[in-house]
């Protein structure tokens, strides 16, 4: 028999399965090419605003973006029906750091190098307001496609968000602001005198993180969370909740 999913997973899967189904007509606003050629010209592009959207929301949802809206993160999820095993996290989550920062140099040099940002064009080189219209995008859809789908059925669940995602380090320092800030936000809290050890948490994690472990130290705080509430719906013990709160 087929496990059915609770309703809230139900409708998280659905929101992100339809932004990936929706994904040749929105790729450009989460490129990382856009940008740069949007900065070589002086322009601020619906990518840019996107990253910035991120980083601000990031500041009071964490990384629920990931979880909740991504349309990678939908391709990810369906590639799970080839490989549901566990990523291994630690040292590889710092792979998407190697990218970004030399990522974030270069789109500031050409932005420097062209005089800097002058005018705001959400639809830079999207104007028919469709991202795969031309050839050229199409190869460009399938490459960004296959690459986020081979690391998945290679690596594991969500391997890209772990390794080669350029949108992730925008809300992991939004949200290490926040915590420094230590103004309310969405987080998970736990109570470890509610967990039974049946390790649905840990095994259901879209992220592999050590659920079960960071119940045990009530400290929920991860920066590859995505808060996604797949530990919360499955515990049965109701050991793991939604917080919009300050807190650890
Ligand atoms: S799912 Fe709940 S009860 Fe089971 S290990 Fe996780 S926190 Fe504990
Ligand atoms: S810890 Fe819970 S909310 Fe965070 S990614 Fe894992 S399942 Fe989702």
């Amino acid at each position: 028999m087929i496990k059915q999913l609770p309703r809230r997973q139900r409708i998280r899967r659905g929101v992100i399965l339809t932004t990936f189904i929706l994904f040749p007509i929105i790729m450009n606003y989460f490129s990382p090419y856009v940008i740069i050629d949007g900065a070589s010209q002086g322009i601020i592009n619906g990518s840019f605003i996107v990253f910035g959207l991120m980083f601000l929301a990031a500041l009071f949802l964490g990384r629920a973006w990931c979880g909740w809206v991504c349309p990678a993160g939908g391709l990810q999820e369906a590639a799970t029906g080839i490989n549901n095993g566990p990523f291994k996290t630690g040292k590889r989550d710092w792979i998407k750091w190697g990218i970004w920062l030399p990522w974030i140099g270069i789109i500031a040099a050409v932005a420097i190098s062209a005089g800097g940002y002058r005018r705001v064009d959400f639809f830079h080189l999207t104007e028919s307001g469709v991202s795969v219209a031309e050839p050229m995008q199409y190869i460009t859809y399938l490459l960004v496609v296959g690459v986020f789908l081979l690391l998945a059925v290679l690596m594991g669940r969500r391997a890209s968000c772990h390794t080669i995602c350029w949108m992730a380090p925008f809300m992991i320092l939004g949200r290490a602001l926040r915590n420094l800030a230590a103004w309310p936000s969405l987080r998970l809290v736990a109570s470890a005198s509610s967990c039974r050890d049946c390790l649905k948490c840990t095994s259901n994690c879209p992220m592999s993180l050590d659920v079960h472990g960071m119940v045990q130290r009530e400290r929920m705080e991860h920066r590859e969370c995505i808060l996604c509430g797949t530990c919360v719906d499955n515990c049965a013990q109701d050991a793991i909740r939604f917080s919009f709160s300050a807190g650890k």
